[in-house]
């Protein structure tokens, strides 16, 4: 594509005139060979975000953004489940869904992402067992989910690379901020990634990407429509991050907590309940009956934290390792200056500080001891800070207690 046709189509754009599949197509084959330059993808970007994209449009960006890359195949007679969660803080759905689910007997292949912001990544977490190995080739991936039942992997740029270099340059030209253009982005990755059926974890509120439930709801419909366009079958929750999922923020801790919630040990409701939403969707995807009773029999019995040792012993891990991530014996409490009700947690901020203490330690890390619209008398703990933290008023000031 020349640059007079693609300044013809910023045009079109951006007097809301939609774009045909086939101009989605020259313009992505464009972008990639780099006959199309970012000033001129930057402005239909912006175009993007002031007219929206038709679910159509989105559906043509997505193709052509797996086209640009490699795309995984599984066996036919293989059904695979994907998870996505638009990210979170505290957000352990991942390593305890993933695990789960496979024990129930559903195959997962999870292609994950690093932190990015104030929010945590699944590989970072990972990592943080010893000699875990998130990078897998291509063939062992498949290979393990097929032996073990699930795997983990980091997503690389071999994937829909069109779109790690648009989604770079709307972060850096203030135009991620369209539901169209997010939709494709998330799609693009996950049929590249070659699962039968994905579950999409749209995260809303203060700590999340969408910040407007109706937004939310916007992008998971349109998450579920582009997928079905490809021949997947996909589910979508909007969940709340107003505050943190889980107790943990961190790497390691996080982990921790992960195992806590597939031993039955971690009673905490939000947690569990976020966990097993997702973990019951991607059952029900893949065909199991009473799926919830069974993701929680898979707790109760042993199976699921069993396939959680088995998978990161197939990448590399141990059970010691696993076992020994707990989180640093140095801690400092936090204590309420006043009482009265807890009516917000600044999760951005704490996902913040976590991500600083954790570059150094992955058992470094935070635990929440309140959740919103607890009632709470002065010197009740709000926080435990594990690790070398110097700034423990920050992490108090992430409490609103009024
Ligand atoms: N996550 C993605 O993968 N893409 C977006 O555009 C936004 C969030």
């Amino acid at each position: 594509m020349d640059e007079i046709s693609m300044r013809h189509a910023i045009e079109r754009k951006r007097d809301g005139e939609p774009l045909e599949p086939s101009l989605w197509a020259e313009i992505v084959a464009g972008y990639v060979t780099g006959e199309i330059d970012d000033a001129q993808m930057a402005a239909l970007a912006m175009a993007c975000v002031w007219r929206g994209l038709s679910e159509e449009e989105a559906a043509a960006l997505t193709g052509a953004m797996v086209a640009s890359g490699a795309t995984l195949q599984y066996p036919d007679d293989m059904f695979v489940v994907d998870k996505h969660s638009s990210g979170g803080v505290s957000d352990i759905v991942s390593l305890v869904a993933v695990p789960l689910v496979a024990a129930c007997g559903v195959r997962v292949a999870k292609l994950s992402g690093r932190a990015l912001g104030h929010t945590g990544g699944t590989i970072d977490k990972l990592e943080a067992i010893d000699g875990f190995n998130a990078t897998l080739s291509m063939d062992a991936f498949v290979r393990q989910v097929e032996s073990v039942g699930c795997a983990i992997a980091a997503q690389t740029d071999a994937f829909a690379p069109a779109d790690k270099r648009l989604y770079h340059l709307r972060d850096h030209t203030a135009t991620v901020p369209s539901t169209g253009l997010i939709a494709a982005s998330i799609v693009s990755k996950k049929v590249a990634g070659g699962a039968n059926a994905f579950v999409f974890d749209v995260k809303c509120g203060t700590a999340a990407f969408m910040r407007d439930v109706a937004q939310a709801e916007e992008l998971a419909r349109m998450l579920v429509a582009i997928s079905a366009d490809f021949g997947r079958k996909a589910h979508a929750i909007v969940s709340d991050m107003n505050e943190p999922l889980g107790r943990y923020i961190g790497t390691g801790v996080e982990v921790f907590e992960a195992c806590e919630v597939l031993l039955g040990r971690e009673r905490d409701e939000r947690a569990l309940a976020g966990c097993l939403r997702v973990a019951t969707a991607m059952l029900e995807l893949g065909g199991a009956d009473e799926a919830r009773e069974r993701a929680q029999r898979a707790i109760e019995n042993g199976s699921a934290y069993a396939k959680f040792v088995e998978m990161v012993a197939a990448q590399g891990g141990s059970r010691t390792s696993l076992e020994s991530l707990r989180p640093d014996a140095r801690k400092q409490q936090v204590h309420a200056a006043t009482s009265g009700v807890v009516s917000a947690i600044d999760a951005v901020a704490l996902g913040n500080i976590a991500r600083t203490m954790t570059n150094a330690n992955a058992r470094a890390g935070l635990r929440v001891a309140v959740r919103i619209g607890d009632v709470i008398e002065r010197g009740h703990l709000l926080a435990e800070i594990f690790g070398e933290c110097a700034d423990s008023a920050s992490v108090a000031a992430t409490f609103t207690v009024a």
